[in-house]
């Protein structure tokens, strides 16, 4: 964080601790303090909607499993703050896991539809363990206790500004570690992020726990805030609500959640006063007007673009004073507004301000410190790979059907310790199925494989990848929306050892494994020439050097093994002789490589060994001078380009 947003960031908490000094109307008091709850709950559902990039429409039902365990633990137990507190979190955590099973199955609207029915059981099981929750009577709990005295109104906000701003900091500081890289290459592309050895399966649980932590802290006080607590609270409204409020805001941001809730919380209360609506309409309409016309002038938007926002707005607030009552018109305006910012408003309110004026997505401070640092070798290899000869591999009688397809047939294949293995064949003769049953993505049907002395059938992609396998993809499959230096470090994720309390207490710990992730990333996008793009985001990269970058990512996990799947595909000249240099240098370090490679320069100039495989089978094998002469090999080509 820059220091201009930290400043703004404390004077805005500062204005917010103020608000129960500026109004003696203890109705607004309470209406920012319900605000500061449900951000509490927002920044975890962030985590899971905006990072992971799952949808959960179950987060109302985690609310109320934390509204209901302070409830409950007060009515039963008579149970004090100090224990009510971390029982909240705890047990809506549980739950939290609970509701992450139908994520590790399911995704997109059938994950939505999974987790709406988890709230709606949720909600039916308070309803019904009257024995418990007493139904739909409801519990009343008092303002809780600190020392014995029972906290006022502005007590208990000032409570929960102090937990809200300790929720802030914890979730930024999960968020900028490398669970928060975790939680969003997941989003990028799960593929990868399992073969960098961050296990897709393992971090989305954790994403759902951590954010219904979060969920469990907000529903306890808000118990306490509303002192009643009834089933009707907890349904699908609020659910959807909560991820409107994320999308409104603006997801991946802290602002954009506390504005988020803001708007979900005022909205609703707006909409019921016709007085307060129109003068909000007029700002509104004035305020996209204004920022239509900076747009326009700083060529951010179009006039064409902006058109319909403007024309809009103004509508609406003729509109606000045309109307006698608002009742009536309640629903359609509220929908209309969520479907305008929905739509025009991509990013949320807070992209769409930062878009327009040019905030840079804010980069670690360590970043310069760790680029004056040059005398470190970014390339670490394991011990045991640098001792030549030997064979790293061995497979035997590989066979991978799909359907009626055998897309690998009985293959061999015998990978020697520091060589470059050269694996070619014609489109579709088996090439990339070969390296995803390698890596762990397909299971083969039969055939065994070997790899430094342990079998990889059978073991998940993010085991195989920490025991020393690494890979590119010949999609490019990178973390789009991450840096090039987030992206090396989601490669580095196996060389922490901080857990979650390390991250939020920042422990000497964690800060050192930081650092050193930082120095190595920036190494590693040295070492393939992609220094000065460290805090370009990946999508925005040219082609060639997105191919790089993979390579950069997968040295990162120390691998014995590296495997490039068409790393020269879609390369121009200059760049292929780069690429050359730096398979070179792999090699020379004490990693082996398989290669798959088209150029058949590129093949006859790195490898060692060739083998060629057609319609999956292998068809020659030896030097690469021997392989090119073969004739099967070269019908198989031809017979390929004619076909
Ligand atoms: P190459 O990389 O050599 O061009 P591939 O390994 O991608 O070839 O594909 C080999 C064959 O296996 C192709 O016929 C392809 O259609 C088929 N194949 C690959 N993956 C799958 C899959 N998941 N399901 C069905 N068929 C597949
Ligand atoms: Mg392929």
């Amino acid at each position: 964080m820059n220091r201009k947003t930290l400043t703004a960031a404390i004077l805005g908490l500062a204005l917010l601790a103020a608000v129960p000094l500026m109004t003696s109307n203890s109705y607004y008091v309470h209406m920012v303090g319900t605000i500061m709850i449900y951000a509490i709950l927002l920044y975890g559902l962030d985590i899971v909607v905006g990072y992971t990039g799952q949808v959960s429409l179950g987060h109302a039902g985690l609310f109320g499993v934390g509204s209901y365990t302070a409830g409950v633990l007060f009515m039963k137990l008579g149970a004090p703050l100090w224990v009510i507190i971390p029982a909240s979190i705890a047990v809506t955590s549980a739950f939290g896991a609970l509701l992450a099973l139908p994520a590790l199955r399911v995704t997109g609207p059938y994950l939505a539809m999974v987790t709406l029915a988890f709230g709606t059981i949720i909600q039916i099981l308070i309803n019904e363990m009257t024995f418990l929750t007493e139904g739909p009577l409801g519990i009343t709990i008092p303002k809780p206790s600190i020392f014995g005295e029972k906290l006022t109104e502005h007590g208990f906000y000032w409570l929960t500004f102090g937990l809200m701003v300790l929720s802030l900091v914890v979730v930024d500081r999960i968020l900028k570690s490398q669970l928060g890289r975790a939680f969003e290459a997941l989003r990028g592309s799960p593929v990868a992020s399992d073969c960098m050895g961050v296990s897709v399966y393992r971090y989305k649980v954790y994403a759902f726990v951590i954010s219904a932590g979060f969920a469990g802290l907000a529903g306890c006080l808000y118990a306490y805030s509303e002192q009643y607590i009834s089933p009707n609270t907890y349904n699908f409204e609020l659910t959807v609500l909560f991820l409107l409020a994320v999308i409104m805001g603006g997801r991946k941001t802290r602002s954009g959640a506390l504005l988020g809730a803001a708007i979900i919380v005022i909205l609703p209360k707006l909409l019921d006063d016709l007085e307060l609506f129109r003068i909000v309409a007029t700002a509104l309409a004035t305020l996209i007007t204004i920022g239509a016309v900076v747009g326009v002038i700083r060529k951010i938007t179009t006039p064409k673009a902006m058109a319909i926002p403007v024309v809009g707005t103004i509508a609406l607030a003729g509109f606000a004073f045309w109307l006698q009552s608002i009742t009536d018109w309640r629903l359609s305006i509220f929908g209309l507004m969520i479907l305008f910012v929905v739509y025009y408003l991509q990013n949320g309110i807070v992209g769409f301000v930062r878009a327009l004026f040019h905030v840079r997505k804010p980069v670690s401070d360590d970043l310069d410190k760790a680029g004056a640092d040059t005398g470190k070798d970014a390339i670490s290899v394991a011990a045991s790979a640098v001792e030549k000869g030997g064979d790293l591999l061995i497979a035997k009688g590989v066979l991978m059907q799909f359907g009626g397809l055998k897309a690998i047939n009985q293959v061999d294949l015998r990978i020697q310790r520091g060589t470059i293995h050269g694996l070619i064949g014609p489109n579709g003769s088996g090439k990339s199925t070969m390296m995803n049953v390698l890596t762990g993505i397909y299971v083969p049907t039969a055939g065994s494989i070997n790899f430094a002395g342990r079998s990889v059938v059978g073991r998940t992609s993010s085991d195989i990848a920490l025991s020393g396998i690494a890979r590119t993809f010949q999609n490019v499959q990178l973390f789009g929306e991450m840096t090039a230096l987030q992206n090396v470090q989601v490669g580095l994720h196996h060389t922490f050892d901080s857990n979650i309390v390390d991250v939020a207490l920042h422990t000497p710990r964690y800060k050192r494994e930081e650092t050193s992730a930082i120095q190595r990333g920036m190494g590693l996008l040295r070492f393939v020439g992609l220094a000065d793009l460290a805090t370009e985001e990946a999508r925005n990269l040219p082609y060639g050097k997105q191919r790089l970058l993979e390579i950069a990512r997968a040295l990162a996990l120390d691998p014995q093994l590296l495997l490039l799947d068409e790393p020269a595909a879609g390369l121009t000249a200059p760049d292929i002789k780069e690429l050359i240099t730096i398979i070179r240098k792999i090699r020379d370090h004490g990693i082996t490589v398989i290669l798959i490679e088209h150029h058949m320069d590129v093949v006859m100039g790195l490898c060692d060994t060739v083998s060629v495989l057609d319609f999956g089978q292998k068809i020659a094998e030896g030097k690469p001078a021997d392989v090119q002469a073969d004739e099967k090999v070269i019908e198989a080509y031809l017979g390929g380009t004619a076909a």
